[in-house]
């Protein structure tokens, strides 16, 4: 379990640090401002195991402790070898094609990571009524087909990569995935806006406890999101 302490010491630096810069929404925003380097891994919000049974504890453990911190390492590397002025990493993200493959990877890795954590709660939490649900009936005519459409999104990525909901240039709310650690907020993506909700499809994600049951993870997935963040998220991209 992350340490309570340094989670208040992050929460307290990032709030002084989005203040210093007159920026409002950095309590969700947390790759929209610039921040000191390192970047850094937010403490998760839960226990390893408090997904259980949709993601077991040790999937989740190496998945934050391993690959997760591997990306937040591995960009901190090529940040200092490549980037020259601080900027914040979703900037970083929209001009993406003009650095190396290192920083991409784990530029997208570090990005959607932090926003994967944050999008996921312990089972129990509904999609309430409220400004998300409207926005996903009026795009999608329904949860249900949204559900659909997402998980077509998850099943039909091929190899490594994400599902995404996300709102485009045009502030529409849109589905679609990328491969790798590719998101939709790299210049290099053929699709383009900004992530609300990702689904990791990396077999890393699910591997140890579902194999080849891609469709088993992503249909129980739906039970761990964390709509209210889901919701901050989109109010924040299309205020
Ligand atoms: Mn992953």
């Amino acid at each position: 379990m992350p340490n309570s302490n340094s989670r208040r010491k992050f929460i307290s630096t990032s709030i002084k640090g989005s203040m210093a810069l007159g920026l409002t929404q950095g309590l969700t925003s947390y790759a929209s401002a610039p921040q000191p380097l390192p970047f850094q891994q937010a403490p998760l919000a839960y226990a390893y195991g408090a997904l259980e049974p949709m993601i077991d504890s040790m999937t989740m453990e190496i998945h934050y402790t391993k690959h997760a911190a591997t990306y937040t390492k591995n960009l901190n590397e090529a940040v200092a070898a490549e980037v020259k002025e601080s900027q914040s990493l979703e900037s970083l993200l929209g001009k993406i094609s003009q650095y190396s493959a290192k920083l991409r990877n784990n530029g997208g890795g570090h990005y959607n990571h932090e926003l994967f954590w944050k999008c996921m709660r312990p089972a129990g939490g509904q999609l309430q009524e409220g400004p998300l649900k409207d926005a996903i009936n009026n795009a999608f005519n329904g949860y249900d087909n949204f559900k659909a459409k997402l998980s077509e999104a998850a099943m039909t990525r091929f190899g490594s990569g994400w599902a995404w909901l996300y709102v485009d240039e045009k502030k529409n709310l849109q589905i679609g995935s990328t491969p790798n650690q590719d998101n939709p907020l790299m210049d290099a993506s053929p699709i383009k806006g900004k992530p609300i909700l990702g689904l990791d499809v990396w077999e890393h994600a699910y591997y140890l406890k579902y194999q080849n049951r891609r469709a088993e993870y992503v249909s129980n997935w739906f039970s761990i999101v964390n709509w209210k963040e889901v919701e901050k998220n989109l109010l924040l991209a299309r205020p």
